[in-house]
């Protein structure tokens, strides 16, 4: 089908896209129209290599039979059902199987439909916890500048991204503070995999813990390794200390998971990739291919335990969503866990990996180049900035890579790259070469 070719037009005008320049867009719409594998393809007929796996999720690659037939079924047997004092084989079932893959004794799921949505629901289940232990001065927060953890109140209050802050400065969460970001230009530029430098950034928190006192501390959350943000790589040995520092103050450590979870480091969760396990963790995206929405939050037994044994008789914990473990949203679930272990998807992200990362240093000496870090299936490429033009040459290179066939992803002038867990060495190298060529253009 090729819509401006036959003259089927779409209206463009009442859909308000979300972190998105509309105007411009709407000048120049990119639409995708179908998607199989490594690929979209456009409103024009185009073929586009995705090299983001639509937007860090689509870990099987496009539209895999399996999975489409699942949610077929489903949709035939049972479109909806209610998981508030009622439920469905599916919910649980998906469960069962993420169960399966989450560390530790992470094992008690809570469904949401989203990151943002999987974030606010872990810091609420931190607080009730602490609330259930009879310790519920424990209100405090800690995320960490230039994290990113979605869009409610709690995500962006625990957040550190100074534009999805800014217009709601005075309505965010009180008793939150945040950590310093790990990422310094200097000491860690061209940096292969984790970089050596930055460890003792972990400290800080103990400054926070002897500002606000231990006892008022809930949480502290971190994106294992930082996705939107630009792809900032943990230093060696910073998670540990982290995690070391909430254990001798009893504070819980989640890791917000949503890009890194469901094999995009080459093990089913970076938790396991850097031998750190968080009390709670939150996923999305990979964890049913994005094929329905859907998000959740893995929770250690006894932090469950000690919200579900401690209440009264009645309900245990006073949240939710409708869409809580949606059959679609499982039987996807189900079906996505069965493709990733019978393809052994994550072991093959390991193995291409080392492939992947000397195909996006090979950039270094490319036009305007400030930086390349990466790890497991991500990749990031700092560019210099235009001057005084702030994200401008980030965009052309997004635009041109686009006109010539390859999705990426640009925030501001970081390009991120993160392929499906399926791609191999010959995609690899198309994507990092049309990026030359783009960058080349438009040097
Ligand atoms: N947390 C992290 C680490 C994310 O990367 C994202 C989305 N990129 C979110 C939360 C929010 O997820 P969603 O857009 O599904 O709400």
């Amino acid at each position: 089908m090729n819509m401006r070719e036959t003259g089927s037009t779409v209206d463009l005008s009442a859909f308000w896209m979300p972190f998105t320049n509309n105007r411009q867009f709407k000048e120049a719409p990119r639409l995708l129209i179908s998607a199989k594998g490594m690929y979209y393809r456009t409103d024009d007929d185009r073929e586009i290599l995705d090299g983001t796996a639509g937007l860090w999720c689509v870990n099987a690659g496009h539209c895999r039979t399996e999975i489409v037939e699942a949610v077929k079924a489903q949709v035939e047997q049972m479109e909806f059902a209610p998981t508030f004092q009622m439920g469905h084989p599916k919910a649980f079932e998906a469960a069962t199987r993420i169960a399966a893959h989450t560390p530790g004794d992470l094992k008690k799921i809570f469904f949401a439909n989203s990151g943002s949505e999987a974030v606010d629901s872990a810091l609420k289940i931190a607080l009730a916890y602490h609330r259930a232990r009879g310790e519920g001065q424990r209100t405090r927060l800690i995320g960490r500048e230039r994290g990113y953890h979605g869009v409610g109140f709690g995500g962006i209050s625990v957040g550190g991204l100074g534009p999805n802050r800014k217009a709601y400065s005075g309505q965010l969460l009180p008793s939150v503070d945040h950590l310093p970001q790990t990422y310094n230009l200097k000491e860690q530029a061209f940096s292969k995999g984790q970089p050596t430098w930055g460890a003792h950034l972990a400290d800080q928190l103990e400054r926070l813990v002897t500002l606000h006192d231990a006892s008022t501390i809930a949480a502290v959350i971190v994106e294992p390794l930082a996705g939107s943000a630009g792809v900032l790589v943990p230093p060696q040995g910073y998670l540990q200390r982290l995690r070391e520092i909430c254990d001798k103050h009893g504070i819980l450590l989640i890791f917000d998971e949503v890009i890194t979870g469901w094999g995009r480091l080459g093990a089913p969760f970076a938790s396991q990739y850097f031998g750190v396990t968080p009390d709670l963790l939150t996923m999305a995206k990979g964890t049913n291919n994005a094929t329905v929405p859907m998000g959740a939050v893995a929770v250690r037994n006894d932090v469950h335990d000690t919200i579900v044994n401690g209440a009264a008789a009645g309900i245990e914990f006073f949240h939710g969503y409708t869409y809580s473990g949606h059959p679609l949203a499982a039987a996807a679930a189900v079906a996505t866990i069965d493709v990733y272990e019978k393809d052994n998807l994550f072991e093959r992200a390991a193995k291409i990996s080392p492939y992947f990362e000397q195909a996006i240093h090979r950039l270094h000496d490319a036009p305007n180049v400030l930086d390349i870090r990466n790890l497991g299936l991500v990749g990031g490429l700092e560019l210099k900035p235009r001057e005084g033009k702030p994200g401008a040459r980030g965009y052309e290179v997004f635009l041109k890579c686009f006109e010539k066939g390859v999705l990426v992803r640009c925030t501001g002038d970081i390009l991120a790259f993160s392929p499906p867990l399926i791609v191999n060495e010959q995609q690899i190298d198309h994507l990092f070469g049309t990026v030359a060529e783009a960058l080349k253009e438009t040097a």
